[in-house]
């Protein structure tokens, strides 16, 4: 993708403000991206998560990616100001506080683009909601058939509220496997700058190996900049899809400033490498046309199995010849 094109995507989306459960605003932008899209449909459940269908031809659907609308802030509830979403208590009133009606978030640039940085007061998660919005038009570009959703929710910071009604209403077709897309704090050697990092788990379960599998193949033999880690720092809406029986994966851009939360103290702009969100989006557009091409589906463990029965075999003339110390020991 053209990178002002790039840009003014992840720009609008991020400059949205949105807080737990008023992610209204958001879901308004996202569905306005999405009607500029042919090939894209968009539902609503009844718990206002969005799922939309990027769909030409007749590939079937392999992959659901899932990004939340919310991010850590402020509600006002029964003529109260609450915080909603993790951030450490002593650092709630350190920093003056922007209303947008009946919610708020901390006073802090919208979007910045610095040192080949995005700084913004919510990368956590509408960078994975502008990715998804990417992908679609990825594919457009692309001219290829495919068939992939995006999921976008509500409410994850308070507990993944809306994932966990999606889970147990899951209403996508059998056999579609669930890619949460997120922010993460570093953790397991993974690094800001040097790709997306497939998860193979989070802090509370491991992750589906058959859709990391592909990921990773499609990463490696692509040449897409990307690392392998498990980002046991938090957990992710994956762990609440494999809760509730849904096969789930995760794929994390690594995140400065968690939570707007700086190492030490204060509040400030959360912030990624903007090549890492470019090849996140890259990463899940080659993987969904890979999939989407019938011969390469369900490939990557077949490959896998058929490799490990290339060694077995290539191993039997050792077996042979030590054949006879063995029955004779
Ligand atoms: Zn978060």
């Amino acid at each position: 993708m053209h990178h002002q094109k790039f840009l003014s995507l992840f720009k609008q989306i991020l400059s949205t403000p949105t807080a737990p459960f008023h992610e209204y605003q958001v879901a308004a932008v996202i569905r306005k991206r999405l009607a500029e899209i042919p090939a894209v449909t968009v539902f609503e459940d009844s718990y206002g998560n969005l799922i939309a269908h990027y769909k030409t031809g007749k590939s079937k659907p392999h992959l659901a990616f899932g990004a939340h609308m919310d991010h850590p802030g402020w509600v006002k509830h029964e003529g109260k100001e609450e915080f909603l979403g993790w951030v450490p208590k002593e650092r709630w009133d350190t920093h003056p506080v922007e209303w947008f009606g009946e919610f708020g978030m901390w006073k802090l640039s919208p979007f910045k683009v610095k040192d080949g940085q995005i700084h913004s007061r919510v990368c956590d998660d509408l960078v994975g909601c502008a990715a998804i919005i990417a992908l679609f038009l990825e594919l457009e570009a692309s001219g290829k058939d495919a068939s992939v959703y995006g999921i976008f929710t509500r409410a994850e910071e308070v507990g993944f509220v809306g994932a966990v009604e999606l889970a147990k209403n899951w209403p996508l077709p059998e056999g579609v496997r669930f890619v949460s897309l997120e922010t993460s704090a570093a953790r397991g050697g993974a690094e800001m700058g040097k790709g997306p990092v497939i998860r193979v788990g989070d802090r509370m379960s491991v992750f589906d190996d058959g859709v990391t599998a592909e990921l990773v193949d499609a990463g490696t033999e692509e040449k897409i900049d990307h690392q392998r880690a498990l980002l046991d720092g938090g957990s992710c809406e994956a762990t609440a899809m494999n809760v509730f029986g849904i096969p789930a994966a995760g794929i994390s851009v690594i995140l400065g400033n968690y939570h707007n939360c700086p190492p030490k103290k204060g509040i400030a702009e959360e912030f990624i490498a903007l090549s890492d969100a470019k090849n996140l989006v890259k990463l899940i557009s080659v993987t969904t046309l890979r999939m989407a091409d019938s011969k390469a589906s369900s490939s990557s463990k077949a490959k896998l199995k058929k490799r490990l029965e290339k060694r077995v075999r290539d191993g039997k003339k050792y077996w042979k010849s030590a054949k006879g110390l063995w029955e004779n020991s």
